[in-house]
């Protein structure tokens, strides 16, 4: 099971780089937190987004272009077609304020495929959201691999299609700067993630700054680590009272605290 090789990548140390005008820049402490949510699962997708709707937050929300279609079903264990939500819901949640991006064409494991295959798929993904949902545009998406399972040559690639790509590594990563391309990120699996989550959101906040990406899929018992839906709101409700934090998704917190990216 690969997502096993995923359990607890704990957070790393992460240097604050300078980005823009940020607080860390003036002395004071930053702490950008991401829960970056995966797969589209429609029921615990709509509760997520209603929880971060009563902060006044937007969720950070990755999805399969077609894993929902019958020609190309996504094939997981902790993921069938018929929990997925579709691009109608997508575009619904993003006028809500979420964000939405690619989290691969279907869920496939883009590191097992020749290359010129997986750019495909890549590119048929992008196109795929480019048509569905209203606004968006590649150059500003984080693609999140499926599995974080990315390769050399596909993270060297990808910087020409989208903005950054998010994969395995440090959970904690610096602050976003304009040439932030590779996001980190962790997460714990296949049982309830609550610790794990808690000890990284810890460890993120004994730094002076950094930004920690934190990888969740469903709510309660929906997905692989899930967290209750009931955890998510105090979750939420606590770092809403921390001056440092602030709540923001990945694509997001490149646009807002790394500024334009260096051609
Ligand atoms: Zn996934």
């Amino acid at each position: 099971m690969k997502r096993m090789e995923f359990l607890k990548l704990s957070g790393g140390l992460a240097m604050a780089a300078a980005a823009g005008k940020s607080s860390a820049q003036e002395g004071k402490k930053l702490h950008l937190v991401s829960l970056s949510f995966d797969d589209g699962f429609k029921k615990s997708f709509i509760r997520t987004a209603e929880i971060y709707e009563k902060f006044g937050l937007s969720g950070c929300f990755n999805v399969t272009a077609a894993g929902n279609r019958p020609e190309s079903p996504i094939v997981d264990d902790y993921v069938s077609p018929g929990q997925l939500g579709d691009f109608a819901l997508w575009n619904e949640l993003q006028a809500r304020g979420h964000e939405i991006m690619p989290h691969g064409h279907h869920h496939e494991h883009l590191d097992r495929l020749p290359d010129e295959e997986a750019r495909k798929l890549i590119d048929s993904c992008l196109e795929i959201f480019a048509a569905g949902l209203k606004g968006w545009e590649a150059k500003r998406a984080v693609f999140n691999f499926p599995y974080n399972d990315a390769t050399p040559l596909l993270e060297a690639w990808l910087p020409s299609r989208v903005r950054a790509y998010r994969c395995h590594g440090e959970m904690i990563n610096p602050l976003p700067h304009p040439g932030t391309t590779k996001i980190g990120t962790g997460g714990f699996g296949p049982g309830n993630a609550e610790e794990d989550l808690d000890q990284a959101i810890a460890d993120l906040l004994s730094l002076d700054s950094g930004w920690l990406v934190y990888n969740l899929h469903g709510l309660d018992e929906e997905g692989w680590g899930p967290i209750r839906a009931t955890y998510l709101e105090k979750l939420l409700a606590r770092l809403r009272t921390i001056d440092s934090v602030r709540i923001v998704p990945t694509a997001r917190a490149l646009a807002q605290y790394a500024g334009v990216k260096k051609s």
